[in-house]
């Protein structure tokens, strides 16, 4: 038993039917149509609870934007400041998480059921993130049902894209990050439950390089392999990696040459890139962008050319002054409901928190559900984390504060 001792929580019930039903809406990011069906579910069930719906939830794969009230204090200076100064309204927090999945319809029926087995509830997105936006919902009509109200209006944002990088809801995200007081992420958590606080950056570069074809028996002379000139752009750009400082990279694509007796005219590499800091990003996009240039790889044959394309698209995730007063705060809330060895750490995963925090907004990430097996057919949650989750998150929503003006 976690939470007070033996405590009843009516919303369990609810959560674990709205988890399921959003489950079985399967929500792919190339499928709008699918994830707006799954939207527009999560959107009824915000209203259910009280959440004030401003855009989205029509069926359409657009970000979800939904508000629900805060403490609000008109005229009476407040104790912690602030709240006179700005007439009695508190900035919002920002409640942010996403609907769509990596898992393509059919997922459902074939590989990965739904089902529970061992105290485990496996599914399509299950874990990342249905999980933790099932418990919002929780969270809200345990806060509901107590006469309690978050300490700031709370703006949520439910997006369709962020596993393909946010492209239709990144300018949203970022104007509202501007704006808000603080941003929690219901993610997943780290294993063993921790929230995330520091996420690497994330970047995709593409690297083509161009040669000059020839038959590779009859005049080979005549070409200039692409192919063979990787072995010197591979080593110059491995070399960028300082894994210690939080530089790693990854080459995971490499497409070109053709037939086997044809001097190889192009080849194309695919690199992901991850980096912990602004001032690593800054340096390995200068460093990626420095191979463009061949003779730099000591390539002397004016017949090879290179083009470098992408870059950091997701900047880091670094803890300023603010995530820290968040974290701290959360830490509290999490003792007082019996975990007091919960914490928040580091991953090398990319998600929305990284656009909010570069916008200026404290995050504090990985507010989901322990579960395990993202982005795998073994993808679930861990069903006795539930409830916990449910109390914990309303404790957060009531007790934040704008770690600002503390
Ligand atoms: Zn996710």
């Amino acid at each position: 038993v976690t939470g007070p001792r033996g405590a009843e929580l009516p919303e369990l019930a609810l959560v674990r039917d709205l988890l399921e039903r959003l489950v079985r809406v399967e929500s792919p990011s190339q499928d709008p149509e699918a994830v707006g069906r799954a939207l527009d579910l999560y959107a009824r069930a915000l209203e259910e609870v009280g959440a004030e719906l401003r855009a989205g939830g029509r069926g359409e794969a657009e970000t979800l934007v939904a508000e629900v009230a805060g403490f609000r204090q008109a005229g009476v200076p407040g104790a912690r400041g602030g709240d006179d100064a700005t007439g009695g309204i508190r900035r919002p927090f920002l409640v942010v998480g996403h609907l769509d999945t990596v898992h393509p319809v059919g997922t459902l029926a074939g590989p990965l059921p739904l089902r529970e087995e061992d105290g485990r509830l496996y599914g399509p997105g299950v874990y990342d993130m249905k999980a933790g936006l099932a418990v919002l919902v929780g969270a809200l009509a345990l806060l509901r049902r107590t006469g309690r109200t978050p300490a700031h209006p709370l703006r949520i944002l439910v997006t369709p894209d962020e596993e393909v990088g946010a492209p239709s809801s990144r300018r949203l995200l970022e104007a509202q990050a501007r704006e808000a007081a603080g941003a929690l992420v219901l993610e997943p958590p780290l294993p063993g439950g921790g929230g995330k606080i520091r996420r690497k950056g994330v970047g995709e570069f593409r690297i083509h390089v161009h040669g000059a074809p020839a038959h590779a028996g009859i005049e080979p002379e005549r070409g200039a392999s692409a192919i063979h000139a990787l072995g010197r752009v591979l080593p110059a750009l491995l070399a960028l990696a300082d894994p210690e400082a939080g530089i790693t990279l990854n080459v995971g694509r490499v497409q070109g040459g053709g037939p086997v007796n044809v001097v190889a005219a192009r080849v194309e590499l695919t690199v992901d890139v991850r980096v912990s800091t602004a001032q690593e990003k800054a340096r390995i996009e200068a460093g990626v962008r420095a191979l463009g240039e061949p003779w730099g790889v000591g390539l002397h044959d004016s017949r090879i050319r290179i083009q470098v394309e992408g870059g950091v698209d997701r900047p880091p995730m670094e803890p300023g002054e603010g995530a820290w007063a968040l974290l701290a705060r959360a830490r509290e809330i999490a003792r007082e409901l019996g975990r007091p060895a919960w914490d928040a750490g580091a991953t090398g995963g990319g998600s929305d928190g990284n656009l909010l925090s570069a916008a200026g907004c404290p995050v504090l990430d990985g507010l989901g559900v322990e579960g395990d097996g993202a982005h795998t057919f073994e993808e679930h949650i861990l069903l006795e984390d539930l409830p916990w989750r449910i109390r914990f998150l309303a404790e957060l929503l009531a007790g934040l504060e704008d770690p600002s003006l503390s």
